[in-house]
């Protein structure tokens, strides 16, 4: 098996050296145990938490230990009774080719019929942290406006689409032509947040939606989230989903100038991490999997190809190269 590992634990933006492509032989399957070729493999930005050394809400890798994030593949060898050569699986041991785990830590990929690899975007755990943060955090009603950041990445996609379907002006905020022409071409007002100041980018949203926002669907940090506060309306919800500006960062930023917009404005903000929401999967499933087997969710894919590629695609993330859900392919 071929595998990622990292030589340290990086201070600032990870360079593509901290990454070492290693090899191992595998021992025998144990009693259940399975082999996997994996096919499609997921890096995401929570990641770059666990490079720091230090446990958050979850453990940090271990340097020289296979890096670890969602895959699926096929199971080519098996001494789990529940799992049979050939199935197709998801599971956690990414960043390598061939995945060797008990069973019980393997998923069969359920039976929608979509591209495998949706099952680790728009129908995995992005597409479900997306319904989540706002149907449970922000707790979205119908007609609701609703702002969303990173709003052509693998969760705001989704985000936008859900909240465009239920009425109310949908606004995304989003850092190239592409992604912006992304967002255009699904019915989504788009705005940019590159060469903007926060008070610039707060000109801009109050254009695109004037009467303000029910919700902002937070996944940035930074200017976003101070012009956000500016353009959220009287008792708007915000769902802190992810604060991508800060995860390189070296030093702690200040909060935004205008904070006091919670209080004046009576804004509630809330956190959450989609573990804790796992039990929701199945209805997550039930509702969003039709919508996208027959067309009317979209997702867009950014694709790297080689088990080489895999840092690269992670690296790139953070320099927003991607449209949708970032993926390598093997
Ligand atoms: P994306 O597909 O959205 O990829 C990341 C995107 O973030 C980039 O494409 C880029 O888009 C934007 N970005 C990167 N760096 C910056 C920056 N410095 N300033 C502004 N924008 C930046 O990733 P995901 O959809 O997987 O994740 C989106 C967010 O959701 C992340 O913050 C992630 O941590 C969070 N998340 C949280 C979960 C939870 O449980 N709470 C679970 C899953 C994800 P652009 O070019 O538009 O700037």
């Amino acid at each position: 098996s071929r595998y990622f590992t990292i030589n340290d634990f990086p201070q600032g933006t990870p360079g593509r050296e901290l990454f070492e492509l290693r090899e191992t032989e595998l021992p025998a399957l144990a009693e259940g145990e399975v082999r996997i070729r994996n096919t499609w493999l997921s890096v995401d930005p929570y990641m770059r938490g666990r490079m720091s050394g230090v446990k958050t809400y979850i453990d940090p890798f271990v340097l020289g230990d296979p890096l670890e994030g969602a895959a699926v593949g096929e199971v080519i060898e098996s001494r789990d009774a529940r799992l049979s050569v050939g199935d197709r699986v998801r599971h956690m041991a990414g960043w390598r080719d061939i995945a060797q785990l008990p069973g019980d830590q393997v998923e069969p990929l359920p039976g929608i019929d979509v591209p495998e690899q949706a099952y680790l975007g728009v129908l995995g755990m992005p597409g479900m942290t997306a319904w989540t943060g706002l149907n449970r955090i922000a707790e979205m009603l119908a007609g609701d406006n609703v702002l969303v950041s990173a709003a052509s990445g693998a969760v705001g996609s989704l985000a936008v689409q859900l909240a465009k379907a239920r009425g109310g002006t949908v606004v995304g905020i989003a850092g190239s032509p592409e992604k912006l022409a992304w967002l255009e071409s699904h019915g989504i007002q788009a705005v940019s947040y590159r060469d903007r100041d926060a008070g610039q980018l707060t000109e801009a949203l109050q254009a695109a939606c004037p009467e303000g926002f029910d919700i902002y669907y937070e996944n940035v940090g930074g200017t976003c989230l101070e012009a956000a506060l500016n353009t959220l309306r009287t008792g708007g919800r915000i769902a802190v989903c992810g604060m991508i500006t800060r995860y390189n960062a070296q030093e702690p930023a200040p909060g935004p100038s205008n904070l006091a917009m919670v209080l004046i404005k009576r804004l509630r903000m809330q956190g959450f991490i989609i573990f804790d929401h796992w039990a929701d999967y199945p209805r997550f499933l039930e509702e969003v999997g039709p919508l996208v087997a027959n067309g009317e969710i979209d997702y867009a894919e950014t694709i790297e190809e080689g088990l080489e590629r895999t840092p690269d695609a992670f690296l790139a993330l953070f320099e927003g190269a991607n449209t949708g859900k970032m993926l390598v392919r093997l």
